[in-house]
C-alpha cells in the first residue's frame, strides 16, 4: 500500500465542538494492525464527552470506540489476519500483568485504559490496534451492524450477571441504546417477559417493537404505580431480574422494590454521586443480589454470533447513518432529542 502520510481524526476540542485534526499514520509494528475505519457508532459516553460531562475525561479529548474496520496493513508478527479482513475493535488496553489480568479478568485490570483516552479515537479514517483486541466479523454481518458489537458485549456481560432462566420476567430501567440492546438480546436469547421503564416515548416505542411486553414512561407513571404494574404482570411476585441502566437514584430504588424475593439487580448505569435513600433492609429481607457490571470480558465473540444470527433485530436499532464530516450534526441530533434516535453510525468516506 502506498504510504498515507496524514489522516483525519475527530476530537471534542471544547464544549459541544467537534474539530478534525490531522494525524500521521505510523506503520504497524509487531502485533499491530492498521485498519481503515468502516463504521463507528456513537456511544452515550461520547455524548457525555461532547457535553463535557464525562466524569473521567477532560477536554480536549479523542472520541469513538465502537469501531469496525478493514485490515490495510499488518505488523510482522501477525499471522491470523490479512489485508481486506473485516474486524471489530475491542477498545480496551489492559496491562496483562496485574492480578486481575493474570486471572483472565482483564476488564478489571488495575491499569486499564482505552484507546480514546490515549489519544486515538474511532471517528477517524484509520485506527491502529493490537491483534489481540481485534475480532473477525462473520461474512453476513455488514460493517454498520458490526459496530454494534461493543455495546452488545456490554449488554451480554450484564445479562450473564443476572442468573436468569428461560421465560423469567425482567424489568429494564433506562431507554437508552443499552436498554434497547438489552431488550433485543433478552428477547432473542432468553425471555419475552420484558418490561421497560424509560422517559422518551420514541425510545419506548422502539422497545415495544423489539418485543417488550409493556413499557412505562416514568414522566407520566409514578414509581409506586410502576411497582404495582410489575407486580400485576408477575402474579404479585415481582421480576426475577432488573437491569438498572440509568444511573438515577430513583430508578435504583424502584428497581429494587420491583424485584421478586431472591431476585437479582444488575447495575450498569454510572451514578454521578453517591446513591442515597437506598433501602438496605429490602436487600436483606428479600435476599436480593445486587451486582455491578463493568464493560465486558470475553463477550465479543458471543456478541458477534448474535449479530450474525439476528441482523434485522439488531439492525433496527440503527436509525441514522452519517458521514464523518457530519459528526457535529450527529451529536446535535442526539442532544436535541427531537427525532427518534437509536444508534447513530458514522462512516468515514
Ligand atoms: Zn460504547
Ligand atoms: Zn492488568
Amino acid at each position: 500500500m502506498a504510504r498515507l502520510r496524514n489522516t483525519v481524526m475527530a476530537m471534542v476540542t471544547h464544549l459541544r465542538t467537534v474539530e478534525f485534526v490531522s494525524r500521521e499514520i505510523p506503520r504497524p509494528a509487531g502485533d499491530e494492525v492498521l485498519l481503515k475505519v468502516e463504521a463507528c457508532a456513537i456511544c452515550g459516553s461520547d455524548l457525555h464527552v461532547f457535553h463535557d460531562r464525562h466524569p473521567f475525561v477532560s477536554l480536549p479529548s479523542a472520541i469513538g470506540h465502537e469501531i469496525s474496520g478493514t485490515v490495510v496493513e499488518t505488523g510482522d508478527e501477525i499471522r491470523g489476519l490479512q489485508e481486506g479482513d473485516l474486524v471489530v475493535v475491542e477498545p480496551v488496553i489492559s496491562c496483562g500483568r496485574c492480578v486481575a489480568c493474570l486471572r483472565g479478568r482483564y476488564h478489571l485490570c488495575e491499569n486499564i485504559t482505552f484507546h480514546y483516552r490515549e489519544g486515538q479515537g474511532g471517528f477517524a479514517q484509520f485506527f491502529m490496534a493490537r491483534e489481540r483486541w481485534l475480532h473477525p466479523v462473520p461474512d453476513g454481518v455488514d460493517p454498520d451492524l458490526a459496530a454494534l458489537a461493543e455495546p452488545l458485549a456490554v449488554v451480554l456481560h450484564a445479562i450473564g450477571k443476572a442468573g436468569l432462566k428461560t421465560g423469567d420476567p425482567v424489568c429494564i430501567f433506562g431507554d437508552g441504546p443499552i436498554g434497547l440492546l438489552l431488550t433485543a438480546a433478552l428477547q432473542v436469547t432468553l425471555t419475552d417477559r420484558i418490561f421497560m421503564v424509560g422517559h422518551r416515548s420514541t425510545r419506548l416505542d422502539m422497545a415495544r417493537e423489539l418485543g417488550a411486553m409493556d413499557v412505562w414512561n416514568s414522566r407520566i407513571v409514578a414509581p409506586e404505580e410502576i411497582r404495582a404494574r410489575i407486580l400485576d404482570n408477575t402474579d404479585g411476585q415481582g421480576a426475577n431480574g432488573v437491569f438498572e441502566a440509568t444511573g438515577s437514584e430513583t430508578a435504583l430504588r424502584v428497581s429494587l422494590s420491583t424485584l421478586k424475593k431472591g431476585g437479582t439487580a444488575v447495575l450498569l448505569g454510572l451514578h454521578e454521586g453517591n446513591a442515597k435513600g437506598i433501602d438496605a433492609n429490602i436487600i436483606i429481607q428479600k435476599e436480593l443480589s445486587v451486582r455491578g457490571s463493568q464493560g465486558y470480558c470475553w463477550d465479543f465473540p458471543a456478541a458477534m454470533r448474535l449479530l450474525n444470527s439476528h441482523p434485522h433485530v439488531f439492525g433496527s436499532l440503527i436509525t441514522h447513518t452519517l458521514s464523518l464530516k457530519r459528526l457535529q450534526k450527529a451529536f446535535e441530533i442526539l442532544s436535541e432529542r427531537e427525532e427518534k434516535t437509536g444508534k447513530i453510525i458514522i462512516r468515514p468516506e
